[in-house]
């Protein structure tokens, strides 16, 4: 799994195109509780990383995520991109080239960790750590249950919706910021859902 280069490039063209897919709905996701951007903002992430997917691709594992992890960091920008770029970044420098599930999941944990420390957050603030706690919490109790982890994040961010958030723009919002989906919960959700289907398929 992943240790080719094909299906490396077969996973990021993947969650590249699922982002691009669906940069409307994250932008209306964020124009009512943010500044209307992340889908802008994921989608250009999403085009610098398929325009280098043949160099991408070529990387070991652990260095490819890295290099995916810094093009987010300075095409994404927003609060979303060093976010991102953090948790892709951190899973590099944690996976050996080829990982046994438990590796995944300490990686996975550090990503985790190291977002939290970046974002000065915690989840329960109504942010993509919303869904990214729950979906560690899935993979350690089973680091191969892919279509549980696929449900387990689709419900975590709809659990977004009567959340208060307590950081990023939408907490600017204060008690209007309840009622709608968190745009990060939303695109991560995205994204762990489509590496679950492609490795799976
Ligand atoms: P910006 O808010 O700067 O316009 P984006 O719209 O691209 O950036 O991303 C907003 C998303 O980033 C939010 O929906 C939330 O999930 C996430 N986010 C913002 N601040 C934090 C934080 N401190 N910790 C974790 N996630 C955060
Ligand atoms: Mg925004
Ligand atoms: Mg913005």
């Amino acid at each position: 799994m992943l240790d080719d280069a094909a299906s490396r490039r077969d996973l990021i063209k993947a969650v590249a195109q699922e982002v691009i897919d669906h940069a409307e709905e994250l932008t209306a996701l964020d124009q009512a509780i943010g500044d209307g951007d992340h889908g802008v903002n994921m989608k250009r992430g999403a085009e610098a990383v398929l325009a280098d997917i043949d160099n991408l691709a070529e990387k070991t594992l652990p260095e490819g995520l890295k290099a995916i992890g810094m093009a987010l960091v300075m095409k994404v920008g927003g609060a979303s991109g060093p976010l991102y770029g953090t948790f892709f970044m951190t899973l590099g420098k944690s996976l050996p080239e080829e990982p046994a599930p438990a590796d995944t999941v300490a990686a996975f944990e550090a990503a985790f960790q190291a977002v939290m420390a970046r974002g000065k957050s915690h989840p329960g603030q109504k942010t993509m750590l919303d869904v990214l706690a729950p979906a560690l919490e899935c993979l350690q109790a089973d680091p191969s249950a892919s279509a549980a982890l696929c449900t387990k994040v689709a419900e975590a961010a709809e659990a977004t919706i009567p959340m208060l958030a307590e950081k990023g723009r939408a907490s600017f919002l204060g008690e209007r910021s309840i009622g709608h989906m968190d745009p990060g919960a939303r695109s991560s959700a995205l994204i762990i859902t489509t590496v679950c289907k492609t490795l799976g398929a």
